[in-house]
């Protein structure tokens, strides 16, 4: 392959953004193609948060260099709000899970802190602690607005060259010796190497390659509860789920009079989420559900995205895909190591992360 091979981008969500813009940093030539418009998939339905508080070593390295790369794009003009994460725990033995995550991400220059059950309320002065053990607070942590970060990213990818094509979905391929013709309805374009960061979609696109990849669309519902007064503090993003224990329950600051709710769960409704919300937060003074969205999270059958060639054989068709319901927070990192795998052959930027490829035997169907 050449230096500066010619990539074409399939999707502007945050995980083809990020994969462009990392690719025209290192000297890439680079085509981003999106159906619709920038931010028209998941990465615009998302409730933006950005967090550390995991318990899995491989989870917290993953978003350490993500957020090495947010505090990179804050100091070159991207909006983040530094409101904290909270991530309660219901037994004992998660809290020395937290502990153990905390130590890691202290080594990794991240703060963050135990609360006991007794303790949450100096966070959070609402907060039912029922059935709760305590909590692991990262301060640092905190959310964005995904139509902004997909903005700035498009924005930083056409400042080095890159080009953004909307409403340009890719349609057909034909493979030619040393890369694809790829046609869009308008016209065609030749190019090295393709990233399919086709969100939700990405199996369609694979389809176009005669491959096949095992994402799953999952809707979610995020909702928007009205306070009548403004709280007197600010409510950090509070997660109610520890490896899939939990109710999924999650809440956050988003202006002076509203938070922002959903549940990191399939099985979820507007009730339950009014159920589960009174549960935690029973004081709360004239709270009521206002309007809710819905989008897609890409999910997989392990749950972590897809990143690198699905068949190793065709390492220029490149996954960068199936983040669930964690797309905004891992964005960046998997941009990097998309870029690693079409311009080194592997990934160089983040230790352990050929585990994510599609072709290390993850591509399964859902059980
Ligand atoms: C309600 C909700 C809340 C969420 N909250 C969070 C959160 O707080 N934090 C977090 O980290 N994540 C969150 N997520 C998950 C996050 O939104 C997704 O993981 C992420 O947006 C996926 O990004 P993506 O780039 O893979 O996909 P998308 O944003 O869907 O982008 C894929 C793009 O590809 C385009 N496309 C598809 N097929 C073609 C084609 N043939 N040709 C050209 N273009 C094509 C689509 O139009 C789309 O724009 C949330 C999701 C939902 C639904």
């Amino acid at each position: 392959m050449t230096a500066s091979p010619h990539v074409v981008v399939i999707g502007a969500g945050t995980l083809g953004l990020c994969s462009a813009l990392t690719l025209v940093e290192q000297g890439a030539r680079v085509t981003v193609l999106e159906a619709q418009s920038i931010a028209s998939g998941s990465s615009g339905r998302a409730v933006g948060v950005v967090g550390s508080q995991f318990t899995d070593p491989f989870e917290i390295m993953l978003r350490v260099h993500s957020l090495r790369r947010f505090r990179q794009w804050e100091s070159q003009g991207l909006g983040f709000n530094h409101i904290g994460y909270l991530r309660l725990a219901r037994t004992q033995k998660q809290m020395e899970l937290f502990a153990k995550s905390a130590e890691i991400q202290e080594e990794a220059g991240l703060r963050s802190r135990l609360y006991r059950a007794d303790e949450l309320r100096q966070l959070i002065p609402h907060i039912s602690p029922d059935g709760l053990e305590g909590g692991l607070f990262g301060p640092d942590n905190g959310f964005l607005d995904p139509h902004e970060m997909c903005n700035f990213l498009a924005r930083m990818v056409r400042a080095q060259g890159g080009e953004i094509r909307q409403y340009r979905k890719l349609l057909g391929v034909k493979r030619r010796s040393g890369g694809y013709t790829l046609e869009t309805g308008g016209d065609s374009i030749d190019c090295d190497v393709v990233v399919n960061a086709g969100g939700a979609w990405a199996p369609q696109v694979a389809e176009l390659f005669d491959q096949r990849l095992h994402i799953w669309p999952e809707r979610h519902e995020a909702v928007v509860v009205h306070l009548d007064q403004p709280l007197d503090y600010t409510m950090p993003m509070v997660m109610d789920l520890v490896n899939g224990e939990g109710s999924g329950l999650n809440f956050r600051h988003e202006k002076r009079t509203e938070l922002i709710a959903e549940i990191h769960k399939v099985e979820q409704s507007k009730v339950r989420l009014a159920e589960l919300l009174l549960e935690r937060l029973p004081d709360l003074p004239d709270a009521r559900l206002g309007r809710g969205w819905a989008g897609l999270y890409p999910v997989t059958a392990d749950h972590r995205p897809f990143v690198g060639p699905i068949d190793a054989s065709e390492p220029t068709l490149v996954t960068a895909a199936g983040a669930g319901g964690y797309g905004i927070q891992l964005a960046p990192v998997i941009g990097q190591i998309a870029a690693d795998w079409v311009l080194h052959g592997a990934p160089v930027s983040a230790p352990g992360t050929e585990s994510l490829s599609p072709s290390a035997g993850r591509s399964v169907a859902l059980k």
